[in-house]
């Protein structure tokens, strides 16, 4: 809490920004940063000015997602954020060596979250994505802080375990009072050729799970071969002719509602 006025201070340069959502998981590998990099991308055409802030300091991906290889530039002595599909993105990845990032303690992490916020010129934006590190640690206590949350996503896949995780996840947020917009399932399925669904992680866990702790159930992506190619390609799905980008379409509606 030593930290809380710097926090505070650092909010406020964000006033151009409406509202801010963490997306978080319980567990790594679960598809947080797919889901918040192509949640971002819908949400930029539904023709809201949009951000992306990868806070992932230990696993920044929105530099892959988006193909983004250089360093961003500096102008009036404020980092200019890089804009792709309409997103302004911006990632510790961009400006610190993850690997060196692995070793930071506590204070350190919460310093880098508060410089994405304050040294960027994020301008003015209706929403901006936060992708935060999986389970729950600095990085969501120093946003919780500066008090400018508007809530969190919950990202899971069906799976028993990832689900126990989420509700640690959840319950810290409703500690905080962090309204908890809603879950998402990802991975939800697996379609195979003859249109039959091959539940790979379970079926519906993360919809019962979210009825259980009264969370809303925004919906379940499935596993998409091209959605994982996407990525790996820095070209996000929900920008292209696919059935993956009406999911996403239709989550950044309930996102944004
Ligand atoms: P996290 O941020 O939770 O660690 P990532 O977003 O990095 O997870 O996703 C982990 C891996 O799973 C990546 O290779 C990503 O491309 C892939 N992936 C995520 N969601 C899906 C999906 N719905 N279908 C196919 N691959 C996915």
């Amino acid at each position: 809490l030593k930290n809380k006025p710097r926090v505070e201070a650092a909010a406020e340069t964000l006033s151009g920004v409406k509202s801010i959502i963490a997306v978080a998981s319980g567990k790594g590998g679960v598809g947080k940063s797919t889901v918040a990099a192509n949640l971002a991308v819908a949400l930029a055409a539904s023709g809201l000015q949009t951000g992306l802030l990868d806070a992932d300091i230990y696993g920044p991906s929105a530099p892959t997602l988006f193909g983004i290889k250089d360093k961003p530039a500096m102008k009036d002595g404020k980092i200019q954020p890089r804009e792709a599909y309409g997103v302004k993105i911006m990632s510790i990845g961009m400006l610190i060596d993850p690997e060196q990032a692995i070793a930071w303690r506590g204070p350190m992490v919460m310093g880098a979250v508060r410089q994405l916020m304050s040294d960027v010129d994020w301008g003015d934006l209706d929403v901006m994505i936060i992708d935060t590190p999986p389970g729950t640690g600095d990085t969501h206590l120093s946003l919780i802080q500066s008090k400018r949350l508007t809530g969190a996503v919950i990202v899971s896949t069906p799976q028993e375990m990832a689900l126990a995780d989420m509700r640690r996840g959840v319950s810290l947020f409703r500690q905080t009072e962090t309204p908890v917009i809603g879950v998402i399932e990802n991975m939800a399925w697996l379609e195979l050729p003859g249109g039959e669904r091959q539940y790979l992680f379970g079926e519906g866990g993360a919809k019962k799970a979210a009825e259980t702790i009264g969370a809303p159930f925004l919906g379940a992506i499935p596993l998409y071969p091209e959605l994982r190619q996407a990525s790996d390609d820095g070209l996000p799905l929900a920008a292209r002719d696919h059935p993956g980008a009406d999911v996403f379409k239709d989550l950044a509606a309930q996102i944004s509602k």
